[in-house]
């Protein structure tokens, strides 16, 4: 099936595009790497009158590393995350758990910004931006405004983004070199979305005990989101698999997945369990080597 008609514009800048949004009200819609959007529009699950390219504007484009915090550009791509080592470096659980994104040609267009506006409950950036506690900066007609990324995502493929504003970039908060983390994902096959998975990490006090846990789920559940009752199980502990289990037991309590063609819900609510326990022992197993 082919899109409806639709106009075309190629702004230069982002003051132009957000002009354009305004302008044609809800019938406007931005396009990015087009990887979700284009087969949306094939199948006429949307229509818009016209489609706001946004690959011109510099704003939205590159990556800036700083000891106080890593700032991704909306249109980074799949790939720039892939390629980039200082980002691994300044950022190792972003960038694990990006490798699991879709396939190669998917990976050369999709960008974050992209992916998180589009909020697919089982997709890897929402979810992260979520576990890194991430900043995301919108700009509309009236203005610019920061989003915490927890705040952002109000349920499957719905966020709180007006039609006018354009998602800019992306802020994370450092990360310091001792934190653990880890991520674990299940999918039938290598590329395709999660059935359930899970974005960890936490750091240690003094004694060595838990403190700071954020566990993060992506789908198990109608958008991406934290468990706190699983962050409170694992806060004040020892890392050790005791932890880890009761921690997987917990989650498995608080997600609330669906059932779908490719799961049902009781197995992705015992697969969210799973997703978290792996993931804390590998952090713990990490650290240890
Ligand atoms: C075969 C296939 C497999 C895939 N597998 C996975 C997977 O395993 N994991 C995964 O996470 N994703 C997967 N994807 C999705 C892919 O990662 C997309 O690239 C991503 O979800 C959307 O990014 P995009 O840049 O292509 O956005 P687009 O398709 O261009 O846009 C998506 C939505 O976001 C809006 N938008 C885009 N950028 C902005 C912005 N800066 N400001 C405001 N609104 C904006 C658009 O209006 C649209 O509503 C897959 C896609 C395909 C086709």
């Amino acid at each position: 099936m082919k899109p409806a008609a639709f106009d075309y514009a190629v702004p230069a800048t982002l003051a132009e595009a957000v002009a354009l949004l305004a302008q044609h009200g809800g019938e406007a819609k931005a396009i990015s790497g087009g990887q979700s959007l284009m087969p949306m529009l094939n199948f006429r699950l949307t229509s818009p009158a016209m489609l706001v390219d946004l690959r011109r504007i510099s704003e939205l484009h590159g990556m800036d590393i700083q000891p106080a915090g890593t700032r991704l550009g909306a249109r980074t791509r799949w790939c720039d995350i892939e390629k980039s080592s200082a980002l691994a470096a300044a950022q190792p659980l972003l960038c694990a758990a990006i490798a699991h994104v879709a396939h190669y040609q998917v990976r050369n267009r999709g960008t974050v910004g992209g992916s998180i506006v589009h909020a697919d409950p089982a997709a890897e950036m929402p979810g992260l931006s979520v576990a890194l506690d991430a900043q995301l900066r919108l700009v509309g007609a009236q203005g610019e405004r920061m989003v915490p990324a927890a705040e952002f995502f109000t349920g499957p493929l719905s966020t709180v983004i007006e039609s006018d504003e354009v998602l800019v970039e992306v802020l994370l908060p450092a990360w310091p070199a001792a934190r653990r983390w880890g991520f674990q994902e299940f999918a039938r096959r290598r590329g395709d979305y999660a059935l359930a998975g899970a974005a960890v990490w936490y750091d240690l006090d003094s004694n060595g005990s838990i403190i700071n846990a954020h566990i993060a789920i992506i789908g198990a559940s109608d958008r991406p989101r934290r468990l706190p009752t699983v962050e409170s199980v694992l806060n004040g502990r020892k890392p050790d698999a005791a932890s880890f289990a009761a921690a997987a037991q917990a989650t498995s309590a608080a997600v609330d997945p669906m059932t779908d063609v490719h799961a049902s819900a009781e197995y992705r609510r015992a697969l969210a369990g799973t997703m978290v326990e792996r993931a804390l022992s590998d952090a713990a197993q990490r650290a240890a080597a």
